[in-house]
């Protein structure tokens, strides 16, 4: 599937939440407005017009808090205002006289308006003249209260195109396929070629079509990081959310009781993940261990050209079983890399079940009474019901093998041994440049593993419709799939038929085994049609491969001789019709429930 960086809100963009109160502006604003210094008694005046001295030192201390109460301007400013008033000077006493308008002052104490002196209102709040001269004045003139006038982001306007074009610029780039992007709780991250760095794009942005002559690199990073959340490499570099999660609110918490809840899940959530690896690392004569996982996928045409980072691409995929526990070492005779373009098959669930099949009947199985597969927890492509019938179905022919298990880790714990040959791969295929036939690919695979070509020597099956017809749904299962770490398939009793046993949890062995089939079926009837090579592509990939070839070799690009895998490509499926692969492939992988304390 292909994807495009998406605008994301603010706080789960790229850079970190934002803190407006640890801001220097703000800071200045609220030691702007708040107290300098306590009030004093200025004045001793008596009279029925100024009545300073009627009020206590208590009552002064008390006004001046509650004024500082607020700390924002716009409050204060409201309360000089209810405290003042102001009118118009109606007879001039002197011609000297400029001032137009006089304020008087008072102040509320126990519910009754005291009036007094300017000086003494001055300082019980700490204000100074000009600030209630200019909020009066303000009000009387204009009717309204004055506003905040500093600060503000006053280039909005300025900038908005070109933040637009910058936008724009970073949508048209291509992500990492979304099924390779494991989910993390948060924040859902979109990932770059791990090539590429702000400073390279915003050069290509420089040469683009989306350019403004005004855009500065830091202009640009700051739209980068603020509007959306991208990433550069590979995500599954990326630490595990459920670890980050928890130490986060472990540095937060301060009260005791909390702090140990957390410490003790984090503790049993390290402690399951150790107890995966334990499965994936034991080493028993009667045991075989199969761990497997799919390679993102490898994009071709490779060209050392900008385009390729906007253009789709054919995508050759590498699904990779490993033979043996992970203490064992890695050669090409234990390592089998199955693979197919994506104009031959869909990267789905029968294309994972038929290469188990496959490994199962090829494997040396001497001495081997159970088998356990080990795989991550993708529910599209590893962890459903089809995977568990072809298991199943082999299970049946085979008499000697006793029972298989299917493991699956700790979400963010996945990594396995096909994951080392997927990393010698990639170092590989970086130092190469320009790839253009699949066989190139096949070539560095074939050097760290035993390649085989789905469609020929691995038959596919579709699994999917074979079970659909025999197995009751997941939903009705006893057990509930989803939360399941491991099933374990052992023969019935009844010939002809298995049964599957689901645990939640990798230690203990508490659930029973139960049938999966629907009434009046049984596994035995599980007979999947073979599925033919060739399926349609998208017919904008097709044209976005056309354009990447026509841009980087000219508009002769199909009598190149080396280009004939395309020219093949385009003529023979240009007249068809784009079918959409079915609903319901791509990783849904449910997060770690961490609150039950078993392992
Ligand atoms: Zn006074
Ligand atoms: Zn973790």
């Amino acid at each position: 599937m292909e994807v495009h960086p998406s605008e994301t809100i603010n706080t789960i963009a790229r850079k970190r939440k934002r803190n407006p109160d640890k801001w220097k502006k703000n800071i200045a604003k609220r030691n702007r407005y708040s107290a300098k210094s306590l009030p004093t008694r200025v004045c001793e005046h008596d009279q029925p017009a100024f009545r300073c001295s009627s009020i206590k030192t208590t009552e002064m201390l008390k006004l001046h808090q509650n004024f500082y109460v607020h700390p924002s301007k716009k409050t204060q400013d409201a309360i000089i205002l209810k405290l003042c008033s102001i009118k118009p000077i109606g007879k001039r006493t002197t011609s000297r006289v400029t001032k137009q308008t006089s304020i008087k002052y008072s102040v509320f104490v126990g519910g009754s308006k005291v009036p007094i002196c300017q000086k003494f209102f001055l300082s019980i709040f700490g204000v100074t003249k000009h600030r209630v001269s200019y909020v009066m004045k303000k009000f009387f003139y204009v009717g309204e209260i004055s506003h905040e006038a500093r600060g503000g982001f006053r280039q909005h306007e300025k900038f908005s195109e070109q933040k637009q074009s910058v936008k724009q610029f970073i949508q048209n780039l291509k992500c990492m396929e979304s099924h390779y992007c494991r989910k993390s709780k948060c924040a859902e991250r979109q990932y770059l070629p791990p090539e590429l760095n702000i400073k390279k794009l915003y050069n290509m942005y420089k040469h683009s079509e989306h350019m403004k002559p005004d855009v500065k690199l830091s202009y640009f990073r700051y739209v980068f990081n603020n509007f959306f959340n991208i990433g550069f490499g590979s995500p599954q570099t990326d630490v595990c959310s459920t670890c980050l999660e928890l130490s986060e609110k472990l540095k937060l918490v301060t009260n005791a009781a909390e702090k140990n809840a957390l410490i003790t899940q984090k503790r049993v959530h390290k402690l399951r993940a150790k107890a995966f690896f334990d499965k994936l690392r034991e080493q028993r004569d009667d045991l075989k261990i199969i761990s497997f996982d799919c390679q993102k996928n490898l994009p071709i045409p490779k060209l050392p050209d900008q385009i390729c980072y906007y253009s789709r691409q054919l995508y050759l995929y590498n699904f990779t079983m490993v033979e043996g526990s992970s203490n064992q070492p890695m050669t090409r005779d234990n390592v089998f890399a199955y693979c197919c373009t994506e104009d031959e098959f869909h990267k789905d669930s029968n294309l994972i079940s038929s290469a188990i099949y496959h490994r199962l009947n090829e494997t040396d199985k001497t001495g081997i009474k159970t088998i356990r597969l080990v795989a991550d927890g993708c529910g599209g492509q590893n962890k459903n019901s089809i995977v568990i019938a072809a298991c199943s179905k082999w299970l049946l022919s085979c008499s000697a093998i006793k029972s298989i298990e299917i493991v699956f880790p700790v979400t963010g714990h996945s990594y396995m041994p096909p994951d080392r040959t997927f990393g010698v791969i990639e170092k590989k295929l970086k130092r190469q440049d320009v790839i253009l036939h699949p066989d190139e690919l096949k070539e560095v695979i074939s050097q760290t593993s035993t390649v085989l070509q789905f469609g020929d020597e691995c038959p596919v099956y579709d699994w999917r419709e074979a079970a659909r017809k025999i197995l009751a749904p997941t939903t009705s299962w006893r057990v509930r799939f989803k939360e399941c770490k491991r099933f374990i398939l052992v023969r019935s009793k009844k010939p002809g038929n298995i049964l599957v046993r689901g645990e939640t949890l990798y230690k203990s062995d508490i659930g029973t085994a139960t049938n999966i089939c629907k009434r009046q079926k049984s596994i035995s009837m599980i007979n999947p049609k073979q599925i033919n090579k060739t399926i349609a592509l998208n017919k904008n990939k097709l044209k976005d491969i056309n354009n990447l070839l026509n841009k980087h070799f000219g508009k002769d690009w199909p009598g190149i001789l080396t280009l004939e895998y395309y020219k093949n490509l385009n003529i023979s499926q240009e007249s068809l019709t784009f079918t959409s692969p079915p609903e319901g492939e791509y990783c849904h992988e449910s997060l770690e429930e961490v609150s039950d304390l078993r392992i």
